[in-house]
């Protein structure tokens, strides 16, 4: 029997990436929350990325009566001792676009050499059975830097700004990876390995 799966993003790229990297196999079924039919979104209003994921699963979870995957994720920049952190997607306002993120953060590191431009993407997942039910939770890093400028178009959000730690100063960013290449490294791929296995554990 199939079963339903909601995830809980409205962010047309992580559902794309959650489908890719979650192997769940051909009897789970991943909804978005528009194909279930769920309007609105939480306030994520907690200081931790696994506060703001938990909030996102429980009210996705309450409305779509499924069991949900919520994906909260951002960037730590060293230099900004660890932020944006939980408001990077509104880091240059409440509606700001990616570019306009991407600017702000190239400005608040001006004159930083590479070295000092370390940083990282992080993402926490957690699974929900039931609103009321204890949360399955995995994480996962992807350690780098921040360009000194924008480079490439693939990806989402920080992508054309941030060099893989594999990548030497002024190397790839990951907005210039394939798909394939970001998926087998990424903070969320590591995270949805992980997810993807205690929930093939459990069947
Ligand atoms: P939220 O999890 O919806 O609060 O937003 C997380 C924000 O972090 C996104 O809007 C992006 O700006 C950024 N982010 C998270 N993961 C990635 C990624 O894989 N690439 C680029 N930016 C990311």
């Amino acid at each position: 029997m199939t079963q339903r799966l909601l995830l809980a993003t409205r962010s047309g790229h992580k559902l794309g990436e959650l489908r890719a990297l979650l192997d769940l196999g051909p009897d789970v079924e991943l909804l978005s929350p528009d194909d279930a039919g769920v309007r609105g979104d939480p306030v994520e209003d907690s200081e931790t990325f696994e506060g703001n994921a938990l909030i996102k699963a429980r009210y996705f979870a309450e409305r779509a009566e499924l069991p949900v995957i919520a994906d909260d994720s951002g960037l730590e920049v060293d230099a900004l001792r660890g932020g944006p952190g939980v408001r990077t997607r509104r880091y240059a306002g409440e509606d700001a676009s990616d570019s306009d993120n991407n600017a702000k953060l190239l400005r608040a590191l001006t004159g930083l050499p590479p070295p000092g431009r370390t940083a990282r993407y992080r993402c926490v997942l957690v699974y929900l059975e039931r609103p009321e039910s204890e949360p399955l939770i995995t994480s996962g890093t992807f350690e780098g830097r921040i360009a000194l400028a924008p480079r490439g178009h693939g990806g989402f959000g920080y992508d054309p700004i941030f060099e893989p730690a594999t990548e030497p100063p002024g190397g790839r960013t990951v907005g210039e990876l394939s798909a394939e290449e970001k998926n087998s490294v990424s903070h969320r791929a590591i995270a949805a390995r992980a997810m993807g296995e205690l929930l093939r554990g459990r069947s």
